[in-house]
Parts: structure tokens; C-alpha cells; sequence
């Protein structure tokens, strides 16, 4: 699907914002990101060299006058493997794609004197167009130096956002970790209830629909992406629990049949939300709308 969906853009491809870099090695690039990476760059003139897990032995000369380096390789091997990397040439862009951020930058930072990068884009391989996609920017050292490595991003389509790598780390706790925990749990009961999918359809509103749809869609994935995103947050266990322990509060309202509870609650976090909660409804109620539009039977 990705590889067909780039095809129009193959024959114009997109314009190359450094014209005097050396080749981009893109470490991981046989792998799903990275071949999305390999792909941008090849289709903005760019020469790609892939260095994927057989290749160590030609790492050098690889290497050899790289204008960037991309680090894409599984999370829990992405520090060994930057300390594996041969010297860079001084002006090289160090740069990687990991879903943690501290972590490599630490450690990219260690092994290069030159420009540093970490970026995270938030999609996943499967996206047809980098149009309306957000990279999340962890500058690293000498900005100046890849100020052209963004603009190329920008013109992919994607926007740029710039966080501090702990920032950016104890966000996607809440925003990846945590999200995709609470998928795999509810994905579990289903199975455990052996629920009817197909009869669930039947019955469901758009709006349940699409929930099935987000957690239904990470089973279609890789187990051990997920498995490194939840398990590589030095917190992930102590967010679990506390959210284990919201779960147990409000059940206990429920044992106690406390109606009340749970509406003055419910109030209490419709104010927290306060006009995000009105954005929400709107949003979502548009998004519906286009869901309900691209539904497949
Ligand atoms: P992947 O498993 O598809 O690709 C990883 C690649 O690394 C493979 O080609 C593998 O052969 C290669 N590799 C493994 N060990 C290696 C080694 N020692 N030396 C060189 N290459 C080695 O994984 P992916 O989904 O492409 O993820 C790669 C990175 O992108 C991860 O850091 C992940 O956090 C990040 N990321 C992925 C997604 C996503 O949705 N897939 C989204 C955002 C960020």
C-alpha cells in the first residue's frame, strides 16, 4: 500500500533542500521505518545507503563521507548499535527515529562530536503521505548544521514539533505507553469474553466502531514495537498501577452501586477538561462523519 501510494510521487519526487551533502546512511533501513525514510530521501535525489543487521562488516565505507547517518533500528538495541557506529565524518548529522528520545540522544551525543538529532515521527509506516504528520524535534547539538535535514521533513509535509527529550520521553508515556497498554488490556478482555466481533459490528454506533477500530488496529501490528515502547518507560509500572488504581476506585463506586459518586466525579472531570471537552465532541463528531465515509462493509 505505502509503496503504491508514493508511485505518483516517484516520477516528480520532491524537491532536495542540501545539494552538497554526502550520501545518507539510514542504519535499520531494511526495516519498516526506515525504508519509509529511504524512500524520502532516494525520491528527493538523496543518496541512500542501507546498513541493516548483515552489513557490520562494511560499516566503514558505508560510512565513508556520510553528510547523515539515521539511526532506525529496534528500540531495546538502539544504544549498543550507536556505540557499534565507526567515527562519522565531523560534519555528519547524527540522527535517530526512536519512540524514546533520552536515551539515544545520551547516547548519539556520546559517540559523535559533530551535529546531533533526535527525531520521533508519530505515524507508523502505513501512512500513504507525510501530509498533516507531526515529528517530534529533540535538538541535540549544532542546530545550524541540520537546519536542512528539517526543511527537507517540511517538505515531505510533516510538521515539526520541538520538545525537550525528557518532555517529549514523559508525554508519550500517557500518549503511547499508557494508550497502548489499555489497548492491549481491552483487546485481551475481548478475547477472553470471546465477544463476536462481527456481531459487535452489527450493533455498534460509528463511535464504537472507531474505538474498535484503534484497538483492533495495533493487533494488526509488530508485538515487539509495542512491547519496546510500553517496556522501555522507566515508569511504565508505576503509571500501570496508578491507573490500575483508578480503575479499582471506580469500580468500587459501582459495588457500592454509588450513582452519585460517579456523576459528581464524572462533573469534576468534565470541568478538568473544561473546553477541550466541547472541542472533543466536535472534532470527534467530524471524524465520525469522514470514518462513516471510508468504512470498509
Ligand atoms: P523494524 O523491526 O521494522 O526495523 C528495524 C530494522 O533494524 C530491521 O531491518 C532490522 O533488521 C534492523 N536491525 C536489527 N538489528 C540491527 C543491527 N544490529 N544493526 C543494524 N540493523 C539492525 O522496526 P521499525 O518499526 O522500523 O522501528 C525502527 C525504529 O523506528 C524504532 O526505534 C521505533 O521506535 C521507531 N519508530 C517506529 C514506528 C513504527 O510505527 N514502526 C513509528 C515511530 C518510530
Amino acid at each position: 500500500m505505502m509503496r503504491e501510494s508514493y508511485v505518483s510521487e516517484k516520477d516528480v519526487g520532491f524537491k532536495r533542500i542540501a545539494t552538497d551533502i554526502g550520501p545518507v546512511v539510514i542504519v535499520g533501513g531494511a526495516g519498516k521505518l526506515g525504508s519509509l525514510f529511504a524512500q524520502l530521501f532516494t525520491l528527493s535525489g538523496y543518496e541512500v545507503r542501507i546498513l541493516d543487521k548483515e552489513d557490520w562488516g562494511d560499516a566503514e565505507t558505508l560510512c565513508a563521507g556520510a553528510g547523515a547517518v539515521v539511526i532506525s533500528v529496534p528500540i531495546a538495541l538502539t544504544e549498543a548499535v550507536i556505540a557499534r557506529l565507526p567515527p562519522l565524518p565531523p560534519e555528519c548529522v547524527l540522527l535517530d527515529l526512536t519512540s524514546v528520545k533520552q536515551a539515544p540522544l545520551a547516547a548519539m551525543l556520546k559517540v559523535h562530536a559533530g551535529p546531533v538529532l533526535g527525531l520521533h515521527p508519530m505515524f507508523g509506516p502505513d501512512v500513504s503521505s507525510l501530509a498533516k504528520q507531526v515529528v517530534v524535534v529533540c535538538h541535540g547539538r549544532q542546530e545550524q548544521s541540520y537546519q536542512w535535514l528539517l526543511e527537507q521533513i517540511r517538505i515531505w509535509g510533516a510538521r515539526l514539533h520541538e520538545a525537550p527529550a525528557a518532555e517529549h520521553d514523559q508525554a508519550m508515556q500517557l500518549v503511547q505507553a499508557m494508550r497502548h497498554f489499555t489497548a492491549f488490556v481491552y483487546g485481551v478482555h475481548l478475547k477472553r469474553e470471546h465477544a463476536d466481533l462481527e456481531q459487535l459490528l452489527q450493533f455498534s454506533s460509528p463511535i464504537y466502531r472507531l474505538e474498535l477500530a484503534m484497538v483492533g488496529r495495533l493487533f494488526a501490528q509488530d508485538p515487539a514495537l509495542y512491547a519496546d515502547i510500553i517496556f522501555a518507560q522507566p515508569d511504565a509500572l508505576a503509571r500501570a498501577r496508578h491507573y490500575l488504581a483508578r480503575y479499582q476506585e471506580a469500580l468500587a463506586m459501582l459495588e457500592r452501586g454509588d450513582k452519585a459518586a460517579f456523576c459528581a466525579e464524572f462533573d469534576e472531570v468534565a470541568h478538568w477538561f473544561g473546553d477541550f471537552a466541547e472541542q472533543f465532541r466536535s472534532e470527534s463528531a467530524n471524524m465520525l462523519m469522514v470514518a462513516n465515509d471510508g468504512r470498509v462493509g
